[in-house]
């Protein structure tokens, strides 16, 4: 938003704002992140990073195992492993097609963290943990934008994120869903004792449409990725300098035409060294 309050932006944005374009340029346009959707369960305490909260006694010997031993629960990350998927290859209640092959080169479209941990209601039984799936939409075709609110640079921009606006993203997401209530049903089936606290009924057959976009909009939320707001060919150039400028690079998640299918970090950290290297050939 720098950029944009020193007249560097798109020229009509910039001119409903009073501010002197420098170079017209779509900054804050194409913005992309991948939004998650979280089915909450109740599961048995002890399988539950809530037990920390809940019981004081457990957290202590928690921090002494830790300290003492270097193990136990404090070592365990929130999101322990993922399930990468292709909606292409699931049909509308989220079972595989046995006659589909992935095409060559196909990326996985959403991904799945089975977490041991549960906001919302699941934090309300005393007795009992939470357990949720968090389903990832990774390529999203949707895109929002990042606007100027006024012209003080440290006022919060205006964000649109304009999440699942097309109607591939929707369905794809709701395929996603499916799959999760087929998982969660087939813990219940082995056994498992777990129970919808914000989810809808475990049966993927008969929850409708209606059914998943509710939970789309009750649980739906950002995963943090923001990215594209600066794209490299459109506003940026490949040696990542803001078209119309001679010295003013980008270095961050901005500068992914799209957002890539993955985690983003690994991918900065790449561009911000890639950038290094280029600054450093030229001086
Ligand atoms: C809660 C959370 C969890 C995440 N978990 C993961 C994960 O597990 N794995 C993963 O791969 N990715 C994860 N991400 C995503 C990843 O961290 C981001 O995609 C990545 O850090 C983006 O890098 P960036 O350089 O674009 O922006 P940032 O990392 O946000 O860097 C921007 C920097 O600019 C500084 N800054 C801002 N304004 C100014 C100013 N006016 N002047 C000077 N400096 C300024 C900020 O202080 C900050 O240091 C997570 C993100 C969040 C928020």
């Amino acid at each position: 938003m720098l950029r944009c309050t020193s007249g560097i932006g798109p020229a009509e944005h910039l001119g409903d704002m009073g501010i002197p374009v420098l170079q017209d340029t779509p900054v804050g346009e194409n913005l992309q992140d991948h939004f998650g959707v979280f089915n909450n369960y109740l599961v048995p305490l002890h399988d539950s990073l809530l037990r920390v909260n809940r019981q004081p006694l457990y957290f202590i010997w928690e921090v002494l195992r830790y300290f003492l031993f270097g193990t136990g629960v404090l070592l365990a990350p929130v999101v322990q492993m993922a399930i990468f998927a292709c909606t292409a290859l699931l049909d509308k209640h989220g079972v595989p097609l046995e006659d589909k092959q992935p095409e060559i080169n196909s990326v996985p479209d959403v991904e799945i963290m089975p977490l041991a941990y549960a906001q919302g209601l699941a934090q309300k039984d005393a007795t009992r943990g939470g357990f949720s799936f968090l389903t990832v939409l990774l390529t999203p075709e949707s895109k929002g934008s990042v606007r100027l609110r006024n012209i003080d640079p440290r006022a919060a921009p205006r964000i649109d994120f304009n999440y699942l606006s097309t109607l591939s993203d929707r369905m794809r997401m709701r395929h996603a869903l499916r799959l999760v209530l087929r998982l969660a049903r087939g813990l219940r089936e082995q056994g498992y004792q777990l129970e919808p606290a914000e989810a809808p009924p475990l049966d993927a057959e008969v929850v409708g449409d209606d059914t998943l976009d509710r939970q789309i909009t009750e649980q739906g939320c950002t995963t943090y990725h923001y990215t594209s707001t600066c794209a490299l060919g459109s506003v940026v150039g490949n040696d990542l300098v803001v078209k119309g400028t001679r010295n003013l690079r980008v270095a961050d998640a901005s500068v992914f035409p799209e957002v890539p299918a993955c985690h983003l970090q690994a991918p900065v950290v790449a561009v911000a060294e890639k950038c290094a290297n280029m600054i450093l050939s030229i001086h």
